[in-house]
This record gives structure tokens, C-alpha cells and sequence, in this order.
């Protein structure tokens, strides 16, 4: 296992720089998941830790050992791709088996190392067949199995379960977690999707146009996005913005929409009377009921049953808002509602740069 550094590290392709001077220092045994919209750099950051695309700037380590000029195979990483990438020719055995036979591992060590890799992935049963004969899950099990085997400083993935359903992503994730606290390597983990980011990580980097945006734990990023990039992506459904001013004309501060309507602020506000601002609430921070007051006025416009709770989609202060309750509701589309944002847990963000007040 080994630390990962990553120091100003730059790309470009041809005159055009897709990467703008990245750092992000991952610890030893750490699991991160580097998370953004496609496009943004995440996969260009990671094939320059494995060394299958030159950096034109800056400085990555594994461990204390700067690899900028280290050819792949002498990184001591595995890397497990959303296409898989197995041999289809070869059973699951010798898929498995490969890279040690390449690297003249001995006939018994490898026989011990894939078995051991195969129980830990529940393939045991499976080291016979051929990839076709295998299901989306177990697929990407041996392309996994084939990562364990070679006993990495560290495992780097790319959108690994992007091409499997729904159902079994979502097992797959809580496989691959459950994996990583077992072999305690160190991670780097890509994705597009902020959930699977959420569940697995130790630490999040969030991406966007090839800078870092912010870095953090799942909660830090949900509870203390830096700016309002970080806020829409983080959470599910995602944050509501809603336009406005800051007011102080009854002491307490205000943010009053474009439309008048005055929504509650967190007290400790520092923005003076009249600086222009976006409002953060996300839907489950929004309720019908807080006992006393009259609420915010909102229109309903449709509402979603799911059974573990209600979605409402209304115009509320001269935006498109959701709101997330736990209760059922049957409101009717066109009928008004009021609502009470959590005050103590809005945000409250600069309209021109966006970053968190
Ligand atoms: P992500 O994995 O986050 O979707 P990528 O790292 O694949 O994003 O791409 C980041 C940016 O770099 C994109 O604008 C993409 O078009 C560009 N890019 C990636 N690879 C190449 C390449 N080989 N040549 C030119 N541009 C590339
Ligand atoms: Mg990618």
C-alpha cells in the first residue's frame, strides 16, 4: 500500500489544457473517489497516476517515489475499466492468472493467489468458464479478481460499474466498499455519479473543468459545499436556488426574492443589506409544518408518491422548488401550500462568484 501524491499537476492535449494544476494528497489505505460531470478530467487524472498518459506539468508520487517518468508496469498499480477488458478467450482462471504468469510468478503462487481472489469475489464456483458465459456482475468480479491477484500499492478504477444495471450497481458498490475495508489498499475511484461518490468514499473530490472544485468527506461536502458548483452536485434530489437580496430592514437577516416573497436566513449571515445572493435549500430541509408562522407560499405544481416519501415540485418565490417530505401528501396540482425552509440549514451563496457565504 502506498500514499498517493498529486502536486500542480497540469494537461494538455495539443495547445488546449484540460487539467489546470490539480493537488490532491490521498494517505495510505485511503479510499477516494474523484467525482464530476462527464468531461470535466476525471479519467485524463487518472491514466496520468497510471502512467498511460504523460503529464505536461507538475508532479505525482506513489509513496515517496515521483513516477512522473515511470513507465505503467513499474507503477505497482491495477486498474479495473467500465469495459472490463477481459480476455475472451481465456477462462476466468487464466484471466485472472495473466499478469503473474507474465511476470513468471511461480505455478503454485499463482495458484494461490487467484484462489484466494476468487473466494473473495465468490467466483470460486466459476474459475472454468469462459467471459461469455458469465453475467455483467461477474464480469466485472474478475476484472476485479485480476486487480487482488497482483497485490497493487494501489487499485485505481474508472467508472467500473457503469455498464451494469441499476440493481446490481448498487450491490456492486457496497461489494467494492466492503472489499477495500477487507484489503485496505489504497483507492482512486471515478465516477459521474455523486451517489456512488456518497457511499463509498472516504474522501470526495469534487471535479469540474479540470480544477478541483472542493475536497472533502461525503458529510463535509453535504453539510459545507464551498460554492454553489459543489452544492448542485452534492445530493440527491438536488439543492434549490432561488434568486435574491439580502435584507436586514427587521434586524434579522432576510433574503427577499425577485418576486418580494422574504425567505429566512441563517442569523449568522455576514452579507450586508442589499448584496445579491443565491438561497440554498435542498428539498429534504423544507417542511409544512415548524408549529408557528405562516410559511412561504408555494404552488404546487406536481407531486411524486414514491412510498418512502413524498416529492413536491412547486413555484415558490419565483423559482421551481422541491420539496422532500416524509409524510404522504395529496396535494392537488394548482393548489398553495406554505413552506418552512430548515433556516438553520440553508446556504446562502454570492450571486457573482458563487462561493459560499
Ligand atoms: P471525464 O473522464 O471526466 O469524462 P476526460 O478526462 O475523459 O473526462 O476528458 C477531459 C477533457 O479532455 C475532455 O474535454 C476531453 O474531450 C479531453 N480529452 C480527453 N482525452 C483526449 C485526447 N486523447 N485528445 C484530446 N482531448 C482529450
Ligand atoms: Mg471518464
Amino acid at each position: 500500500m502506498a500514499s498517493v501524491g498529486i502536486n500542480d499537476v497540469r494537461k494538455s492535449f495539443g495547445s488546449v489544457e484540460v487539467i489546470h494544476g490539480v493537488n490532491i494528497s490521498i494517505a495510505d489505505g485511503e479510499f477516494v473517489v474523484l467525482v464530476g460531470p462527464s468531461g470535466c478530467g476525471k479519467s485524463t487524472l487518472l491514466r496520468m497516476i497510471a502512467g498511460l498518459e504523460q503529464i505536461s506539468g507538475g508532479e505525482i508520487l506513489i509513496g515517496d517515489r515521483v513516477v512522473n517518468l515511470v513507465p505503467p508496469k513499474e507503477r505497482d498499480i491495477a486498474m479495473v475499466f467500465q469495459n472490463y477488458a477481459l480476455y475472451p478467450h481465456m477462462t476466468v482462471y487464466d484471466n485472472m492468472a495473466f499478469s503473474l504468469k507474465l511476470a513468471n510468478a511461480p505455478k503454485e503462487e499463482i495458484a494461490k493467489r487467484v484462489k484466494e481472489a476468487a473466494d473473495i469475489l465468490g467466483l470460486g464456483a466459476l474459475v472454468e468458464r469462459y467471459p461469455r458465459q458469465l453475467s455483467g456482475g461477474q464480469r466485472q468480479r474478475v476484472a476485479m479478481g485480476r486487480a487482488i491477484v497482483r497485490k497493487p500499492q494501489v487499485f485505481l478504477f474508472d467508472e467500473p460499474l457503469s455498464n451494469l444495471d441499476a440493481k446490481l450497481r448498487v450491490q456492486m458498490r457496497t461489494e467494492i466498499k466492503a472489499l477495500h475495508q477487507r484489503l485496505k489498499t489504497t483507492a482512486v475511484y471515478v465516477t459521474h455519479d455523486q451517489i456512488e461518490a456518497m457511499t463509498m468514499a472516504d474522501r470526495i473530490v469534487v471535479m469540474h473543468d479540470g480544477i478541483v472544485e472542493q475536497i472533502g468527506s461525503p458529510l463535509e461536502l453535504y453539510d459545507n459545499p464551498a460554492n454553489m458548483f459543489v452544492a448542485g452536485f452534492i445530493g440527491s434530489p438536488a439543492m434549490n436556488f432561488i434568486e435574491g437580496r439580502v435584507s436586514r430592514a427587521n434586524g434579522a437577516p432576510s433574503i427577499v426574492a425577485k418576486d418580494g416573497i422574504e425567505l429566512p436566513a441563517p442569523a449568522s449571515l455576514q452579507a450586508s443589506d442589499g448584496h445579491k445572493v443565491v438561497y440554498g435549500v435542498r428539498p429534504e430541509h423544507i417542511s409544512l409544518h415548524n408549529g408557528g408562522g405562516v410559511g412561504v407560499p408555494a404552488e404546487v405544481s406536481v407531486i411524486e408518491p414514491t412510498g418512502a416519501y413524498t416529492l413536491a415540485f412547486v413555484k415558490m418565490a419565483d423559482a421551481e422548488v422541491c420539496a422532500m417530505f416524509d409524510e404522504r401528501h395529496a396535494f392537488r396540482p394548482g393548489e398553495t401550500i406554505h413552506l418552512f425552509p430548515r433556516t438553520d440549514l440553508v446556504h446562502v451563496f454570492d450571486a457573482d462568484t458563487g462561493r459560499r457565504l
